[in-house]
């Protein structure tokens, strides 16, 4: 039996309905990010009483850290509805249109992974979001023509996690512009213990903070443990989590101590390994792992940077003495000597 955990897996990346029963649905319930939440706070009560629909809203930042969250709360709290939909799904401005068209004045269109539309969609959406307004064709050949027709005005929530890949005409649309950041794990801990009230679970402080300890800083990595672990503490034990039946379940789900996932350890280990812990350019370990440029900076780096795992230096990354210890990696190359 494999007991590796992934985090990105698609059993735990899929909605059920446990998720839609623990996800925050008021800016009350959302913990963290507190200075976006302040500003939104003040956006959305700005624009409600001035009854006008509330500016775009452009989120960015790595998986699973409440962007698609934000976007229901933020509709909850406008008291409007919410479309959701996804870059990569729109490939066509039909489609496009026909959900801007379906919009109630103030509506909420939540367009999530928005870098990955497609170049016509993304300008068909230009004029939609600047003064509501799309052009359609009417008729096919030589009658063909384009009518503009007026839309509702909405708010486009857009979510991202490569903000480096947004166009600027499409950044420049956006009026509200957050960044969301890892979390650090009290607050972690206290999603946790939310969480696990509403699953009626029960759970020691201790082991919520173990738990919110390996979480990588993501809520939803937090949350997929915690039910992870509920299975281990009612087979193995009483049905309650404490730290001993935390560390147990955490071990035998092959769960790093430090809450790096598969990708987090390749890239220290490629760096330790190929390139005698750096300094290397991020193209270079992209190409050695097989991944993006592009997420290795985006997704994977910042939390590696926050944790003190590697450094950014002007000639390229490095890995720092936490690495090496973390990987029980030695500094010295001995092979080198004979
Ligand atoms: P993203 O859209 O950024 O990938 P989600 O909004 O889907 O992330 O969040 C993943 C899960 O984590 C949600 O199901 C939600 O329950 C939980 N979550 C995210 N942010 C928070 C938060 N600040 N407080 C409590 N739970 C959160």
């Amino acid at each position: 039996m494999n007991n590796s955990f992934d985090p990105r897996s698609e059993s735990v990346l899929k909605e059920n309905e446990n998720d839609a029963k623990i996800r925050p649905a008021l800016f009350d319930q959302f913990a963290g990010q507190d200075k976006i939440l302040e500003n939104l706070r003040v956006f959305v009560k700005a624009a409600l009483s001035r009854g006008e629909a509330l500016d775009h809203v452009l989120l960015y930042g790595p998986p699973g850290l409440g962007k698609t969250t934000l976007a229901h709360i933020i509709a909850s709290e406008l008291g409007v509805g919410l479309k959701i939909t996804s870059g990569p799904v729109l490939d066509k401005p039909g489609d496009l249109a026909g959900l801007l068209t379906g919009l109630e004045p103030g509506d909420v269109l939540f367009i999530d992974e928005i870098h990955r539309l497609s170049h016509v969609v993304e300008e068909y959406l230009y004029s939609a979001m600047e003064d509501y307004t799309i052009d359609i064709m009417i008729d096919k050949g030589p009658g063909a023509r384009s009518v503009q027709i007026s839309l509702n005005p909405f708010t486009l929530v857009g979510a991202t996690t490569r903000s480096g890949m947004i166009t600027s005409p499409l950044r420049a649309r956006f009026g509200i512009n957050c960044h969301l950041e890892y979390y650090d794990s009290n607050v972690l801990s206290g999603i946790i213990k939310r969480s696990a009230g509403i699953l009626n679970i029960t759970i020691d402080d201790q082991a919520a903070m173990e738990l919110a300890l390996r979480s990588r800083g993501t809520p939803r990595i937090a949350n997929a443990l915690l039910r992870r672990v509920r299975d281990f503490a009612q087979v193995v034990g009483d049905g309650h989590i404490d730290l001993k039946i935390a560390q147990y379940a955490l071990d035998a789900l092959n769960i790093d101590k430090r809450g790096l996932d598969q990708t987090d350890n390749r890239i220290l280990k490629c760096i330790i390994h190929k390139f005698k812990g750096g300094p290397v350019g991020l193209g270079t370990i992209a190409t050695a792992i097989g991944e993006e440029e592009g997420s290795l900076e985006e997704v994977y780096e910042p939390f590696l940077i926050k944790e003190g795992f590697l450094q950014r230096t002007p000639r390229g990354r490095m890995a720092t003495d936490l690495a090496y210890r973390h990987l029980n990696a030695s500094k010295y190359d001995y092979s080198t000597l004979f």
